[in-house]
């Protein structure tokens, strides 16, 4: 091993040229090799601040971003550096940049690309988290946004005005389960020289990877299935670094930037200048940036990526079978289902299965819903989802509670609607665990039809 060698820590094992390594082999080696100082072997919480500099003349160069080297931990750390070395591996991505949540992943995605007076087109049929983000934040920053049924092209294309800077969407929208037809819609986006976003939260990168269908821009909240165990917030953004910010649409990205001594980042870095503006500007600004502990436990989590996906969709659907053959459930807006109307794309964007978190309408509306809920005990009633144990909520008590029953007809929502993320556990325990709530909803709506 050469000096120049020894000295990278973050660095992939090298696949032959003619050797390609499988998605199961980068989730655990993507952006990393053993430490070289110290051979270890997993890898290493740089739990540090700072770094120390060799010279003055070294110290400039990393903050005129002429090197890339380590500063402070605000805007890179080797620990968090992996992390975002293996998803933007997994993602097929040319980079990506960490941060301390998914909506501060986003927030800062936009923040890059928007000036004021801008207009985003994003699917209504998203996180709740993010359709207040975008709603609230976006008009602060005088912004203008338009909500498009994700499933109608049409809508897309008709949203767009000169002032369009984004298109927003998830890979498998909430709570109807809207599988996104990612080509075409990136195809309008790029008819209009607009970059589309997608949050990949809920499909992973081992079930669908968005760069390869055309889109721009993936985010992720790694609180969920990335981490896998429900322990830690983080979020990243990943770019394909094929979007030309020198279009005419994004001097925000190719003019000399006031925020970086003049630098203009799409001509100095070609395809990481989006990138390196996300970190160098936006992280150093917004603040926001992930801890090295928590990056590890993302790493620790990414390293079953691909056989946690693989069970949270068999469960998923022997679970989404079971709800579409109970008395008490109906509308199972689990997309892989044969009845689904995304059915088709599916099978395009998601051979490997549309992920496992979906919602159902449980008999008896509210009541039945939180009986249901009532009647469970290995599932646990939180508010989260992408965790390997199984998760059950009812929007109508909980996150949509401030809302009458037309405002959650218009959100989607039934006053009966629970929604599930499927766990890894036994299958039978859970099935057997849902029917125990399902005998409370029956016994629920017998005493309230008994008469007085
Ligand atoms: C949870 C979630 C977010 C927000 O992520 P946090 O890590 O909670 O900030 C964004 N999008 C989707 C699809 C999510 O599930």
């Amino acid at each position: 091993m050469s000096e120049e060698e020894e000295q990278v820590t973050n660095d992939s094992p090298r696949a032959e040229p003619e050797h390609e390594f499988g998605f199961e082999t980068r989730q655990l080696h993507a952006g990393q090799r053993p430490d070289p100082n110290t051979g270890a072997r997993a890898v290493p919480i740089f739990q540090t601040t700072s770094y120390v500099f060799e010279d003055p003349e070294s110290a400039a160069a990393y903050f005129n971003l002429q090197e890339y080297g380590n500063t402070y931990s605000r805007i890179m750390n080797p620990t968090v550096a992996v992390f975002e070395e293996r998803v933007a591996n997994l993602e097929g991505a040319a980079g990506a940049v960490a941060f301390a949540s998914g909506i501060a992943a986003q927030a800062a995605a936009l923040f890059t690309l928007l000036e004021p007076g801008d207009h985003v087109v994003s699917s209504s049929a998203l996180y709740g988290g993010t359709v207040n983000q975008l709603k609230h934040l976006l008009r602060k920053m005088n912004v203008e946004l338009t909500w498009v049924d994700p499933d109608d092209l049409d809508a897309w294309r008709g949203a767009v005005r000169p002032e369009t800077k984004a298109f927003f969407a998830e890979t498998i929208g909430n709570p109807a389960g809207n599988v996104l037809d990612i080509e075409p819609v990136a195809a309008i986006a790029h008819e209009h020289g607009v970059p589309l976003l997608v949050d990949n939260t809920f499909a992973t990168p081992y079930l669908c990877r968005p760069i390869e269908w055309g889109a721009d821009i993936v985010i992720h909240s790694a609180t969920k299935f990335l981490g896998g165990h429900g322990t830690s917030i983080g979020g990243v953004v990943a770019e394909a670094g094929t979007f030309d910010w020198s279009n005419g649409r994004f001097p925000v990205v190719a003019d000399p930037s006031p925020a970086y001594h003049g630098l203009q980042f799409h001509e100095t870095f070609g395809m990481y200048g989006y990138l390196m503006k996300l970190r160098a500007e936006t992280l150093r600004d917004l603040g926001g940036a992930l801890s090295p502990f928590n990056a590890f436990l993302f790493l620790q989590g990414m390293e079953t990526l691909s056989l946690r996906m693989e069970r949270h969709v068999t469960n998923a659907r022997r679970v989404a079978e079971f709800l579409q053959g109970h008395e008490l459930a109906s509308k199972v807006s689990y997309p892989g289902l044969p009845s689904s109307r995304y059915r088709p794309l599916v099978d395009k964007y998601l051979p490997g299965g549309p992920g496992a978190v979906f919602s159902f309408d449980v008999a008896g509306g509210r009541a039945g819903g939180q009986a249901l809920i009532r009647g469970v005990n290995l599932w646990s009633h939180l508010a989260n989802v992408g965790d390997a144990k199984s998760l059950i909520i009812h929007p109508a008590s909980t996150t949509h509670r401030q809302l009458g029953d037309e405002e959650l007809a218009a959100a989607g929502v039934g006053p009966g609607t629970v929604r599930l993320s499927v766990g890894t556990e036994s299958v039978d325990d859970l099935l057997w665990d849902l029917e125990r709530g399902f005998a409370n909803v029956a016994a629920t709506l017998e005493k309230e039809s008994a008469p007085a």
